[in-house]
């Protein structure tokens, strides 16, 4: 609790007319001898040295900087006390209008809208660090050895790319030998510079660094039994050929590859029916086993075909069975079909990237391997080629014997000794039929993760990763914010159980994957949180006292960070932990607290609040709680462009909407806001919640919270949960400004006043 505050106010960043000399005296005068030290200062980042004497001879036990964002310069202030900050810039000045929506052209003296809003926002920063305390360290022993689970091409790079950095590494490999699915291809796609080559695999040598390096064991015909603890003291179970081995690790890497897709999505396309139909899979393997390569080989891309043909499929079935059941029509008969069957045929979409450099190399590979005697074709409807592998792809065109063209491929059958391809709408400018000896279709990469479960935590809400049908069986959970990710803390995905990729790329994924599996046991040994509260030190604390194991801190939690005990009282997991405050939000007894972001801060926030008793003449308060991840900075965004939004506003940032616990809604409409906005990230299939769930869970929470305010007697409409990404600034305003109109259509909160 911080109980000595110097509050600084940057002249060179609050505008707008404000009377900041007015703010400071009526913050002094509200918070006594709480406010020690009270400074105007003309530009805040030349203050440091001033801020950091200040604090040695005053004895401050907390800063509040009045000025810019908190997202600005935040590595100026980095004082050994506890620092907050009052944005009055981009979230106050830059954002405001007058009450009747005209825009403020600034004046000498501010309105007085503008002047409370600022001044509710210093007496809220204040509250704030008041409340709050310097977290105690969660910094642990770490193992300093990295686990990882697959010895193909992706684990052997992690291996070998940990044990370089100094770890030590433990592989566990399922099979007898390393080597994974590069055991069937001697000759692969370029690797390196120029990039337009095939190259030899050279896997052997892979394999050598690693099983010579001194820092790695290898366990072969092994598989994970359990992985107990957290990162940085993890306990990982091995079952072997000579039973269980039982090792120390802080981090694991997940690189258990990929199995092929089911035969039967293919069927329509001839696999599985004719021996002269196989996938580009099977086709490597029957290269390396020296079989006889056919003198005309069909490479089709395009799998519509198929994709039709299970579709039509679908519909019959469906057909068949609404005439069978007429009051059964509907979902019950058309979902089995379409969401697990067709579900799984998008992994040969996924795969296009690889399956097309990958039949690149097997075309070239027929022409050399015959001498130029046999022709390989490349039907294509999307020929996808990542990065600078593109020059390989050229020079593919210029290949003597390997044709191209794209084409849709509407029928492959069998006719006397050979097959039959039919081409529509192809570059040659006609359609034709294309007689071959063998055709080769594309491989479905299906991740490992959806097949088997490949890790086997020991944690309380299971064995496997969670939501997998969320990732369409991948085991990375943030593609676009943190990639390596999985839903587990500590555990982190690369190659091709987290995407189909080319082997360039499964090395350069390893890679990375290894960096964030070091970061995260450095953060461990540090006691701080990986991405996206990275190096954050707070973590949750549980006053078990009030307890009442109703379980939902460790059912809700998206990372699976809170194990229990038989009674049901929750085990915490420090360095599972990635703070985001989903489980405080789903306490009922708020039993959880972090010393710096807790129930009671916000409260005594909202409470800071001047709510005008007069709805007409003053206007609605509402409150918006802002997850900090997206739409805090949409915010900031927003204000930074002029544009401008209510001011009748007041926004609190909180860590996650998962963190919302339904006390503060109360507290608001006890206050007498009109109004609360929950304003946070996308939720459903295209989600972009930082931490996973936490929108979805505010989402569901939403439904309790309106039949409290039902019961109450307020109208559940004056709290709404909406959606915003970071990119959409230009649309926030005008959500804030609907959501006002709204309210005030509503009237005021029947509380207000009381
Ligand atoms: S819900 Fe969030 S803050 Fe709570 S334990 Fe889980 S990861 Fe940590
Ligand atoms: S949600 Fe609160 S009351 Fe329920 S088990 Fe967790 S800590 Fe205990």
């Amino acid at each position: 609790m911080a109980e000595k505050i110097g509050v600084y106010f940057d002249l060179a960043n609050i505008g707008g007319g404000l009377d900041v000399q007015n703010l400071a005296d009526e913050a002094t005068k509200k918070w006594g001898d709480l406010i020690a030290v009270t400074k105007l200062v003309p530009e805040l980042a030349n203050a440091v040295s001033e801020i950091a004497d200040d604090i040695a001879k005053e004895k401050l036990d907390g800063v509040l900087l009045c000025g810019a964002s908190p997202r600005i310069d935040t590595e100026l202030y980095r004082f050994p006390v506890q620092v907050d900050y009052v944005n009055l810039r981009e979230q106050c000045v830059l954002s405001y209008k007058n009450p009747d929506g005209s825009p403020y052209i600034v004046a000498d003296t501010a309105p007085k809208e503008l002047q409370e809003l600022a001044l509710d926002y210093v007496q809220m920063g204040v509250a704030k660090l008041q409340k709050s305390n310097v977290p105690d360290s969660a910094a642990i022993t770490t193992t300093p050895r990295i686990l990882v689970i697959g010895g193909g091409w992706t684990g052997l790079t992690a291996a070998k790319e940990a044990a370089s950095m100094g770890y030590e590494v433990i592989l566990v490999e399922k099979k007898g030998e390393l080597g994974g699915a590069v055991v069937n291809m001697p000759v692969v796609s370029p690797l390196g510079p120029m990039w337009d080559k095939k190259e030899e695999s050279n896997l052997k040598f892979k394999i050598q660094a690693v099983t010579q390096d001194p820092k790695v064991t290898v366990y072969l015909n092994a598989v994970m039994e359990k992985l107990e603890g957290q990162p940085g003291e993890y306990v990982a179970h091995i079952a072997t050929s000579e039973g269980t081995k039982t090792e120390a690790v802080g981090t694991v890497i997940l690189a258990t590859g990929w199995v092929p897709l089911d035969a039967k999505y293919l069927e329509p396309m001839g696999l599985g029916r004719s021996p002269k139909v196989v996938t580009a899979a099977e086709f490597g393997k029957m290269l390396v086993s020296g079989a006889t390569i056919p003198a005309r080989v069909a490479f089709v891309l395009d799998t519509t075909m198929a994709e039709n043909a299970w579709k039509e499929k679908a519909e019959a079935l469906a057909k068949e069975a609404e005439e069978a059941k007429p009051e059964e029509a509907g979902e019950a008969t058309e979902a089995p079909f379409v969401k697990a069957d067709l579900e799984s045929m998008k992994h040969l979409q996924y795969s296009n990237a690889v399956n097309s450099v990958g039949m690149l190399r097997l075309a070239n590979t027929v022409c050399e391997k015959t001498n130029d005697r046999s022709q390989a074709y490349i039907l294509y409807k999307n020929m996808t080629v990542p990065g600078i592998l593109e020059r390989f792809y050229k020079k593919m065109q210029d290949r003597l014997g390997v044709m191209m063209t794209k084409a849709d491929v509407t029928d492959i059958r069998e006719v006397g000794d050979h097959m039959v391809v039919s081409c529509q709408n192809t570059l040659l400018g006609c359609d034709f039929d294309l007689d071959v000896d063998l055709v080769v279709l594309p491989t479905g990469l299906v991740p490992t993760t959806a097949k088997e479960v490949t890790v086997q935590f020991g944690y309380r809400q299971g064995p496997e990763f969670p939501d997998l049908e969320l990732f369409d069986g991948f085991a990375d959970s943030n593609y676009i914010c943190f990639p390596y990710e999985t839903r587990r803390t500590g555990v982190y995905a690369a190659g091709c159980v987290r995407q189909p990729l080319t082997l360039d790329a499964c090395e350069v994924d390893a890679k990375g994957a290894v960096l964030k599996a070091v970061q995260c046991l450095e953060a461990a040994g540090h006691g701080v949180a990986v991405h996206p509260r990275a190096l954050d030190n707070s973590y949750p604390v549980f006053n078990f006292v009030r307890c009442t194991q109703c379980k939902r801190c460790t059912e809700e939690c998206p990372f699976g960070a809170l194990d229990d005990d038989e009674k049901g009282t929750p085990k915490p997991n420090p360095a599972r932990c990635r703070r985001c405050g989903t489980c405080f939000g789903a306490c009922p007894e708020r039993v959880i607290s972090f010393a710096n972001y807790n129930i009671d801060q916000i409260g005594s926030m909202i409470r800071q609040v001047r709510v005008p008793a007069d709805f007409k003449k003053e206007g609605p308060r509402i409150l918006i709680l802002a997850c900090e991840n997206d739409a805090y900075p949409a915010l900031d965004m927003a204000g930074m462009r002029r544009r401008t939004w209510s001011p009748f506003c007041r926004v609190i940032p909180v860590r996650c909407l998962g963190s919302v616990n339904a006390i503060w809604i109360s507290d608001a409409m006890s206050k007498g806001f009109d109004g609360v906005m929950l304003l946070g990230c996308k939720y459903g299939d295209d989600y972009q919640c930082h931490f996973v769930k936490g929108s979805e869970i505010c989402n569901r929470r939403m439904q309790n919270i309106a039949e409290t305010l039902d019961r109450l007697g307020v109208q559940p409409e004056r709290v709404e949960q909406l959606e915003v990404a970071i990119d959409e600034y230009d649309k926030v305003p005008d959500l804030i400004d609907g959501f006002v109109t709204r309210i005030v259509a509503l009237g005021p909160n029947p509380f207000k006043g009381m």
